[in-house]
């Protein structure tokens, strides 16, 4: 039996980046996968996904609106019968000093990452209640722990889902619902390359394993709190950051 074998998976953002290799890692668990995206095709994902024999269909979503979640997480109980876990993994930058931030920056990460997440928990939680199982998992960020200049917007809104996280686990921890952040460190993905040179040396200096992480190192940290190992884990934040933050 596979670990993830005979269960739905609903990953948003999942045609590129940390998404992909969610997508990827849960389809080799043998998920059913439900996979979103937003502007990027997901031929790829698709590929991936089947290639492991595993159903895998893909939806267009913009996280932000709330008609869309509801619709996408609609979608994914008709063709699969369930959402037994859901990773909301889509997620935003839009970095500047607080002082000179402008309000469309501050709403566009905060309506992405935190609102987007919350829409699509409301969304997902009522067909996990009626199924008494759920896996929630939120990918947030090791800088909504430790903050970082020039990404207030963006730090707060992965700190707000630490504390979103927290709260859904306690109500919907009754109904054998668990919800934890996953917190990614310095990760190779597009979201990163946008750095400057010498910004990623003095990043990877700071970084006790001594290499940026991948893709790959987050999607395991997901598996592990999408399996039955985690069974006992809920309201918690699994910091992958190769030492980064401790
Ligand atoms: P990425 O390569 O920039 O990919 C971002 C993903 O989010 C894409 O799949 C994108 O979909 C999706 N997305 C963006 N806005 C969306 C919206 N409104 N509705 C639906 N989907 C949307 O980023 P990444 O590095 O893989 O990051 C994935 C997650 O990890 C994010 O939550 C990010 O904050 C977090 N994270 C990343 C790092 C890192 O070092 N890379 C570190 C800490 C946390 P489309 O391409 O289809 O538009």
């Amino acid at each position: 039996m596979k670990t993830l074998g005979g269960k739905t998976a609903l990953i948003t953002g999942g045609s590129r980046g940390i998404g992909l290799e969610i997508v990827a890692a849960f389809a080799e668990a043998g998920a059913n996968v439900f996979l979103t995206y937003n502007n990027t095709a997901p031929d790829e994902a698709l590929r991936r996904a089947r290639a492991f024999g595993a159903g895998c269909v893909a939806a267009r979503l913009d996280v932000s609106k709330t008609d869309e979640a509801d619709a996408a997480v609609k979608q994914c109980v008709e063709k699969f019968g369930g959402v037994d876990v859901l990773v909301n993994n889509a997620g935003i930058t839009r970095d500047g000093l607080l002082m000179r931030m402008k309000d469309e920056d501050w709403d566009a990460v905060m309506y992405t990452n935190l609102k987007g997440a919350f829409n699509m928990m409301r969304a997902a939680s009522r067909p996990m209640m009626k199924k008494r199982f759920g896996r929630i998992i939120n990918v947030g960020s090791v800088v909504g722990s430790s903050g970082n200049p020039g990404q207030a917007n963006y730090c707060a809104s992965k700190a707000g889902l630490i504390g979103l996280t927290k709260s859904a686990a306690r109500e919907l921890a009754s109904r054998n619902i668990l919800v934890n952040v996953v917190a990614p460190g310095f990760i190779t993905t597009d979201m990163t390359d946008a750095l400057a040179e010498d910004a990623k040396k003095a990043l990877l200096d700071s970084i006790p394993l001594g290499r940026f992480g991948a893709g790959k190192d987050v999607a395991g940290a997901a598996l592990f709190l999408a399996s039955d190992a985690a069974g006992y884990v809920t309201g918690q934040v699994l910091h992958v950051n190769g030492g980064l933050y401790m």
